[in-house]
């Protein structure tokens, strides 16, 4: 039988307001414990929360970058259950009625296949403390530092059909929080995390099947292997005749596999009812108007004007436009070298994957945008063939100086010279007489044995256009 795999995510952005959503308390990450949680997140009696207008703002923000319908009155419920690391023994949520409403995000999955995600919903809420299991024997360490800080809970439609849709969307969201400035995005602080609900059915039924719900999974990479193995495990399952049972399982990267926190029957009755000690959220067309009127060029208006205006794949356009700042680094490198898609490819292909390996981002590149843009020039200006631009390339990256002072110092510019080539490969052909009668007889396939030669005796530097021109005059 064939699956079909079926995917929902829950994103928790923390949004990056100074204070909490509820108190004035600091949101600065990393602080000692329970030295930025105030007596409103601590829950004590008597105490009354009072609404982050920043933190509404920011929502809106992203209800306009999903062009989502945002509803003129919200309202906060209250969560309840109890935990250790709640002390109020509520949380405040949004419920029915939640600031964010029905929008899409579209995803791009390779070289021209978009897909289009609708996102249910998005509501504000407030973070809870954290338990804190390490450095502590047959106790639990309990830090509030983390209650009240905002929260924009992004809920998408069960639409994604493959972990690597999964991945597209999340990436999606990422980027645009990051281009609103509403979240910082550092996945490893807990700032941006994703809960998947799974679930596979036979291909062609319409009805789901039962999903299971991996929560707090913090890394892109995880997140795909996460969902891999659990679908493989529900398949596994159904196959052998067994039942998928609606639970919350985490994810183990160590095992690579996922294992059940808690089932349905244990699950909490939250008995949300709305928050006595905040009003509705009351929110104006105005509002909405003049908080549109602050939202920067968002990822895909940046994507089409990129392929609009430089002839860019939707691929290579979404890779360029993944944060501003790769942006940024790209339009630079264009207009310092007029050469968009050039550009592009020698961005994509030769200096992000040597950032990646480096560990290093666009941001904290070696190579600036504009000593890229100009090496990009002297390739289409035949200075540099690709061969010596990669070896200029490399010599930016460990600061030998600037590209004419590599090229000068490293001898690398390219021959072009007709006749210092035609003189080189007269030498060729007297140096490999027996290739040279194979190839005359017909072997033809040696063609590129003796532009290997040439390459090799030149160091990569002769021009390829014209050394096969003229190897094939000389040999023919
Ligand atoms: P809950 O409140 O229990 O988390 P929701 O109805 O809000 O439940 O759904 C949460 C997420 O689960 C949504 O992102 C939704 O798209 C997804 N989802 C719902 N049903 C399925 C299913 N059968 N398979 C996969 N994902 C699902
Ligand atoms: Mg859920």
């Amino acid at each position: 039988m064939e699956w079909e795999t079926v995917i929902g995510l829950e994103v928790h952005a923390q949004l990056a307001t100074k204070s909490k959503i509820f108190s004035g308390a600091s949101t600065q990450f990393g602080e000692l414990p329970n030295t930025t949680a105030c007596a409103i997140d601590l829950g004590f009696p008597g105490v009354l929360p009072v609404l982050n207008l920043e933190a509404v703002v920011m929502a809106i923000k992203f209800g306009l970058g999903i062009e989502a319908t945002i509803p003129h009155q919200s309202v906060f419920a209250r969560k309840n259950y109890f935990y250790p690391d709640l002390p109020k023994g509520y949380q405040i949520s949004q419920f029915e009625l939640p600031v964010v409403k029905r929008g899409f995000i579209d995803i791009v999955l390779d070289k021209d296949t978009t897909k289009r995600i609708n996102i249910t919903r998005a509501h504000l809420e407030e973070d809870a403390g954290k338990s804190l299991h390490e450095n502590w024997s047959a106790q639990t360490g309990i830090d509030l530092n983390r209650a009240g800080i905002p929260l924009l809970e992004i809920v998408s439609e069960p639409e994604m059909r493959s972990s690597k849709e999964a991945v597209a969307y999340l990436k999606a969201i990422h980027t645009l929080v990051r281009y609103l400035d509403i979240c910082d995005g550092n996945m490893q602080e807990g700032s941006f995390r994703c809960d998947a609900n799974v679930s596979v059915r036979p291909r062609g039924q319409t009805a789901f099947g039962t999903r299971t719900e991996l929560k707090n999974i913090n890394s892109f990479r995880y997140v795909e292997r996460a969902i891999q193995v659990e679908v493989e495990r529900q398949i596994n399952l159904l196959e052998e005749g067994g039942k998928i049972i609606q639970e919350t399982r985490l994810y183990d990267p160590d095992k690579n596999e996922t294992r059940t926190m808690r089932a349905k029957e244990e699950a909490n009755d939250y008995r949300y009812f709305p928050d006595p000690d905040l009003l509705p959220l009351v929110i104006t067309d105005e509002w909405i108007a003049s908080i549109r009127q602050t939202l920067p060029e968002l990822p895909q208006q940046k994507l089409k004007r990129l392929i609009d205006q430089y002839g860019l794949s939707a691929y290579d356009a979404t890779i360029l436009t993944s944060s501003k700042e790769m942006a940024a680094f790209y339009e630079t490198a264009v207009s310092a070298s007029n050469q968009p898609k050039l550009a592009a490819n020698w961005i994509i292909s030769e200096l992000l994957g040597a950032l990646n390996k480096a560990n290093l981002d666009i941001t904290t590149s070696p190579v600036s945008a504009l000593e890229l843009g100009k090496l990009v020039s002297y390739i289409a200006d035949n200075i540099l063939s690709g061969k010596l631009a990669k070896i200029v390339l490399e010599a930016l990256w460990e600061k030998e100086g600037d590209i004419d002072t590599i090229i000068a110092k490293r001898g690398l510019k390219q021959i072009t010279d007709t006749a210092t080539i035609e003189k080189m490969v007269d030498d060729l052909i007297v140096a490999h007489p027996e290739q040279v009668a194979a190839y005359r007889a017909g072997k033809e396939k040696l063609f590129g044995f003796f532009v290997g030669q040439a390459m090799k005796s030149s160091n990569g530097a002769i021009n390829p256009e014209q050394l096969n021109q003229i190897l094939k005059q000389k040999l023919a």
